[in-house]
């Protein structure tokens, strides 16, 4: 059993759609499960439904038709009867939203987040699996919402492995090509829970690892595994082999090219995770296993931009120590704030954070009453790994370094 996952970027219009075909007839489609995003930027889209049901109801409608648009563009392009079964699939799973908005009463933003969004991931699959169909692949189109079973952490739901490989063991038919959706899960209401923005990689190796799948494939619109983001430095090299540990690093730092959720499961069972390119799918890509830790040998960088630095330190000059630390990292976790890096003094305590979830505005007050805070806004933070001191020179043209910390593998620079 292989598992393919497909992104956001692969089927962003009808070309990309015709494309993943092409790379499954020139890779095969026995045995295979294809993990499948939301297409091009509709998760953004409808996230943006979600935003305007809350705070601008008089958007939602036109909100939604971007949707229904976007998608009815595709179809039209993929398939030629008019009058095709999959024009009402849509417009029912359209509806389907619409109407849970409708009828919703519950305020929280979480719970009705993921109602909706997932909906980018059940018409995507729905049009690439009656598209397959239409060209004469047989596939069996799967809900992934009744094989992974969460908890009810609503926008970064936690899977509970037990009921999800039962699931998946009894339910897949693993002969066959089966189609399936990244990112969402259900909780024991069945109510739809999503995994993490991103998160649709992470879906391909929970399936690959409670089928023992022999590989899991992300296809990209990259070569591979490249040792910078090709969108922020100009040379890039694409890395041949990385163990997958050298991979959680780069992921956890923020190499967004992998989910960093992914690894962990694949690395238990030994599972290779090869990333490739869909535009030339015969040609090696990146893979990520056991043994050689990073092939060729060069240094990595990663930037996370729009971060934010605080610095704290005592208002009466007294320590900062395990008990303050503990109470600080507290707060950082209720308000769903991430910690990208550390540095403490005595008296001072300096912290570079993800502030995704927007947490920020309401814990700089409650870190006010207690320390002397100066917040930095809009940093980056720049990771080298593997680095020399051209690399880090590199980096450094121009910026003012607000932090740096060096370890023995790994150079960090908060700059500004
Ligand atoms: P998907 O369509 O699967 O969601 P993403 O857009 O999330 O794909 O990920 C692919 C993108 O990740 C690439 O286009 C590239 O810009 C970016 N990227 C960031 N870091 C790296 C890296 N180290 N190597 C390759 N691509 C990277
Ligand atoms: N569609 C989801 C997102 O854009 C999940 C994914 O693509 O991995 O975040
Ligand atoms: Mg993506």
């Amino acid at each position: 059993m292989r598992i393919f996952k497909f992104g956001g970027a692969s089927v962003k219009n009808a070309e990309g759609v015709r494309n993943v075909v092409k790379v499954l007839q020139t890779v095969g489609h026995e045995n295979t499960l294809m993990v499948v995003s939301a297409m091009g930027k509709m998760t953004n889209a409808m996230e943006a439904v979600v935003n305007a049901y809350f705070k601008d109801e008089a958007l939602l409608d036109e909100k939604i038709q971007f949707i229904a648009d976007y998608h009815k563009g595709i179809i039209n392009d993929l398939f030629e009867a008019k009058n095709h079964g999959i024009h009402h699939k849509l417009n029912k799973l359209i509806e389907e939203f619409r109407g849970f908005l409708l009828w919703n009463k519950s305020p929280k933003y979480g719970f009705v987040y993921d109602q909706v969004v997932g909906y980018g991931e059940l018409i995507s699959t729905a049009i690439v699996s009656a598209y397959l169909r239409e060209i004469g692949i047989e596939n069996e189109w799967l809900d992934v919402r009744e094989l992974i079973k969460t908890d009810n952490a609503y926008r970064e739901a936690k899977v509970d492995w037990e009921v999800t490989g039962s699931r998946i063991r009894s339910r897949i038919d693993t002969k066959k090509l089966n189609v399936t959706q990244g990112f969402l899960g259900s909780d024991e209401n069945n109510f739809t829970t999503t995994l993490g923005r991103e998160g649709s990689d992470y879906t391909a190796a929970i399936l690959g690892y409670c089928l023992d799948a022999d590989s899991v494939t992300i296809w990209k619109d990259v070569p591979g595994v490249l040792n910078a983001d090709p969108r922020h430095f100009q040379e890039t090299r694409k890395l041949e082999q990385i163990s997958y540990r050298e991979a959680i690093e780069l992921a956890f730092y923020g190499a967004s090219v992998i989910h960093p959720k992914t690894l962990q499961p694949l690395q238990r069972k030994g599972i290779p995770l090869f990333v490739k390119s869909f535009v030339d799918p015969r040609t090696s890509g990146t893979k990520v296993g056991k043994g050689v830790k990073i092939s060729p040998d060069v240094p990595c960088f990663i930037v996370k931009k729009e971060q934010v630095l605080l610095k704290l330190s005592s208002l009466d000059f007294s320590f900062i120590v395990e008990d303050n630390i503990s109470a600080i990292f507290r707060l950082f976790h209720e308000h769903r704030l991430k910690v990208d890096l550390i540095q403490n003094s005595a008296i001072s305590f300096s912290v570079c954070l993800d502030n995704k979830f927007d947490g920020l505005k309401t814990l700089l007050p409650v870190l006010e009453e207690r320390f002397k805070v100066v917040c930095h806004e809009g940093v980056s933070l720049y990771t080298i790994r593997h680095f020399d001191e051209n690399a880090v020179e590199s980096i450094l043209n121009g910026y003012d370094v607000l932090v740096e910390q060096r370890g023995k593998e790994t150079v960090q620079l908060v700059v500004k």
